[in-house]
């Protein structure tokens, strides 16, 4: 039987296999004939080998997609980042760095701007479209007034998302209204993970309906950028793209050189001036770090 493991525990995997429940599974030998450890998100062969007791083992860990490290998971498709629009005001240059990080790793990220309620519209779009004009799917939402939830859902459908945030965005109200019927099975959105009480910090996916699975993550206010080079950074602002051809040196970084046809469409707004700014400050971030 195929399914997908949600959790690992001293030990002990679960797997999430579609339509028949969830299965507490150890993995003996696969290490030795496949030399990796199963990860949360792996998509695995398992033996049943008690279906009374939902007890197995797995056989196989089948190719990965792609691997993460914060969090620890396999095989994502997507990550929603989550900020609020206002309340706590959004910190752009973490977003950057959250974009950034994921497109390393190969990830798309689609924006959530939460607490649409408390900004006019102009605002809202103001800011939605510094992002949209970088080719970034943005949604607006409000758990408040129930807006974009179903946009929300509809983007989980049939994937393995991230979901991440810093704190206070209402990311835990979003997932409340996301997974209504969510109930206590293991895996499950419990009310146990949204009031924040379990302390473990182990990689946990849930599944939200027999093929979507979401992992909620801690929330973070600070985003540690490595295993980049200060002069590839451009790279991943791709609204710079269709103008650093015209630049004068090749290779341009567009902070100092002359002739820059990228400070050029800054200057006549046609790349976001905060965008540009947050290039700038993790640019030379990087490379500080490189001295050491
Ligand atoms: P988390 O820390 O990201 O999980 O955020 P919470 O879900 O705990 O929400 C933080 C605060 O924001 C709470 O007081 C929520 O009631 C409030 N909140 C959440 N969503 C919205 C929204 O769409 N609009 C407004 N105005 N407040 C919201
Ligand atoms: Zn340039």
């Amino acid at each position: 039987m195929q399914g997908k493991i949600i959790k690992g525990i001293a030990g002990f995997y679960y797997i999430h296999t579609p339509y028949m429940g969830v299965y507490e599974c150890k993995a003996k030998g696969i290490f030795r004939s496949q030399k990796i450890k199963p990860l949360v998100g792996d998509n695995v062969d398992i033996d049943v080998i008690d279906e009374s007791n939902k007890k197995g083992n797995i056989v196989k860990i089948l190719e990965r997609k792609n691997q993460l490290i914060r969090p620890m998971v396999s095989n994502v498709d997507q990550a929603i980042i989550i900020f609020a629009v206002s309340s706590p005001k959004p910190n752009l240059n973490l977003l950057d760095r959250f974009l950034i990080m994921m497109l390393k790793e190969g990830v798309n990220t689609i924006i959530c701007f939460n607490k649409s309620d408390l900004v006019s519209e102009d605002e809202f779009d103001n800011l939605s479209n510094i992002y949209r004009s970088c080719g970034y799917q943005v949604i607006g939402t409000s758990t408040v007034l129930d807006e974009g939830i179903q946009a929300v859902q509809a983007l989980l459908e049939d994937k393995t998302t991230v979901l991440a945030g810093p704190s206070g965005v209402g990311k835990s109200s979003l997932i409340n209204q996301i997974t209504p019927n969510a109930n206590m099975e293991t895996g499950a959105i419990s009310d146990k993970i949204q009031r924040g009480k379990h302390t473990t910090r182990h990689s946990e996916l849930h599944y939200i309906n027999e093929t979507s699975y979401i992992m909620d993550t801690p929330g973070f206010s600070s985003l540690y950028l490595d295993g980049i080079e200060c002069n590839e950074l451009k790279d991943y602002f791709s609204e710079f793209t269709e103008y650093e051809e015209g630049c004068r040196y090749k290779g341009c970084i567009h902070i100092n050189e002359p002739d820059c046809r990228v400070k050029d469409a800054l200057e006549l707004g046609e790349i976001s001036e905060v965008r540009y700014r947050n290039y700038v400050t993790i640019y030379q971030e990087l490379k500080d770090q490189r001295k050491y």
